[in-house]
């Protein structure tokens, strides 16, 4: 990983929605790098449940059941709670009392030119039914950043359109405050910022249904890669083989440890002399080590569901304070502090 970072710390703040268990896209998008960075800087994780709800409130139980999958996934991967701080989006009231203030700044014209959410919006089919909570989501989203002050965001690169918004509120607020009331953020981009599903066709995702979960089995592992879309003109060994496009191959560039022995893969793929059986069995190993012991730890963290509510609980008390200081000095921006 290569993470170039100012010398003081930053601010960190992601979330996911708990809309299901969370994916290898998550890992190589944003949760690897989480890690990496908790021990340095001051870092919260939200489990976006609110944000889970504006495109499935048809089927809350979807969100509600998906909880705590969420944060059994975060110390699967080495999330230490010592270290950041996992808090629950519903219970920090601050987050919502943001999103109605930053509302007003932003126009229904801006919204529907997000990138991300037209794309949605259309794999979706809303059409005119698009509840209006998912229209606004990345408002909301501006509400979980700005009120933690957060500098730097680990995400994939669906999510640039909204740190994008994010920084117009902020610079609309502190235009209005004639001074700087609340930071702007940068992304941090992975080197696999959109793992695709394993057919190549779409980004991984949850809404999906096209995801191999940290949590799913040695068989579905396999399965999974078994199924991978390769280069379709490569019908025999000794044919030369296309890397672009080769999800095994995107697949070992993101996970695989060893560059150059995936570059010398590429190599004689592109020469021919190697085959799909060959380089599926070595990304097989790969990922069955990667995931092996975060399927246990998963299994073992699910098996004690009140210790993870306490976590939450506890995270979730400790992110209010920052997010009410933060509605606060929004609110003064207004001059609305006056009771
Ligand atoms: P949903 O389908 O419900 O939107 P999702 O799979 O897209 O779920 P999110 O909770 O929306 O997951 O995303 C959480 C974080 O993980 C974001 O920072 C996002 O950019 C990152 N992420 C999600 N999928 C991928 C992916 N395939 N590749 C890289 N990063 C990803
Ligand atoms: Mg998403």
């Amino acid at each position: 990983m290569n993470i170039t970072l100012k010398p003081t710390p930053e601010i960190i703040l992601t979330g996911d929605r708990a809309t299901g268990p969370l994916h290898l896209g998550h890992y190589v998008g944003s949760l690897k790098q989480r890690v990496f960075l908790q021990s340095q800087h001051e870092q919260t994780i939200l489990v976006a449940d609110m944000q889970g709800l504006t495109d499935n409130a048809h089927n809350p139980a979807k969100v509600s059941s998906n909880i705590l999958n969420v944060v059994a996934d975060y110390l699967a991967v080495g999330i230490n709670t010592e270290q950041t701080t996992i808090c629950l989006q519903s219970q920090l009231p601050a987050l919502a009392e943001l999103t109605m203030y930053y509302s007003n700044l932003v126009s229904i014209a801006r919204l529907e030119r997000n990138p991300t959410v037209k794309a949605e919006i259309q794999s979706k089919g809303f059409e005119r039914a698009i509840p209006a909570g998912f229209l606004t989501y990345p408002i909301s989203q501006a509400a979980d950043i700005t009120a933690f002050n957060a500098t730097l965001i680990p995400v994939g690169d669906d999510q640039l359109p909204m740190l994008e918004q994010t920084n117009e509120i902020v610079r609309k607020i502190n235009h209005l405050a004639n001074k700087k009331v609340l930071n702007e953020c940068r992304p941090l981009l992975s080197n696999a910022p959109r793992l695709p599903s394993t057919d190549g066709k779409n980004k991984m995702s949850k809404t999906m249904g096209n995801t191999i979960n940290l949590g799913a089995s040695e068989k579905e592992i396999s399965a999974a890669v078994k199924a991978m879309y390769t280069d379709p003109n490569h019908l025999r060994v000794q044919d030369p083989g296309q890397v672009e496009g080769n999800i095994v191959f995107t697949y070992l560039d993101a996970f695989h440890s060893d560059k150059d022995y995936v570059e010398q893969l590429k190599s004689q793929y592109r020469r021919g002399g190697l085959g799909d059986g060959t380089t599926k069995k070595i990304l097989e190993e790969c990922l069955q080590s990667l995931l092996g012991p975060i399927r246990n730890k998963r299994a073992e963290y699910l098996n004690d569901k009140a210790q993870l509510m306490a976590i939450l609980k506890q995270g979730s008390q400790a992110a209010k304070e920052k997010t009410e200081k933060t509605l606060f000095d929004v609110k003064a921006v207004f001059g609305l502090n006056i009771l």
